[in-house]
């Protein structure tokens, strides 16, 4: 079963490298551009992990994240906050408010190919089923 990656993101290069970049890995990729929209992504979507960048046009990712885990169903999905930003104290911020993890822009595929293999290796759903023994 091909895991299904949603990128919350507002910035058109972010999500065209990012898109890119796991498509060629087999995931499937849903997008939105600002948080309420992500939120209703997750609802139709129901992803495997969600990439959060933190300034968003509408409510901000650490907004995104606290009503994702108000939601029981959403409680132990995996988010990986994704920002520019570089203050200290950021990556506490988005840790406090509910993701799991955090990754500084620019986007380095390597890691991020990385960060999903680990994610969905813990979930019952996702690419790691694919390899079973035949
Ligand atoms: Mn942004």
């Amino acid at each position: 079963m091909t895991a299904t990656i949603l990128y919350i993101e507002d910035n058109a290069d972010n999500l065209l490298l990012v898109r890119r970049a796991l498509e060629a890995r087999g995931y499937r990729v849903v997008e939105a551009v600002d948080g309420v929209d992500g939120l209703a992504q997750v609802e139709r979507e129901h992803p495997d992990v969600v990439l959060l960048d933190i300034n968003l046009p509408d409510v901000d990712g650490y907004e995104v994240v606290r009503r994702l885990r108000a939601n029981p169903a959403w409680r132990t999905l995996p988010v990986v906050a994704i920002t520019a930003k570089a203050l200290p104290g950021d990556a506490e911020r988005a840790l406090a408010a509910g993701c799991d993890l955090y990754m500084s822009k620019p986007i380095a595929v390597r890691a991020l190919w990385a960060t999903l293999e680990r994610l969905l290796s813990t979930q019952p759903k996702g690419q790691a089923e694919r390899f079973g023994t035949d």
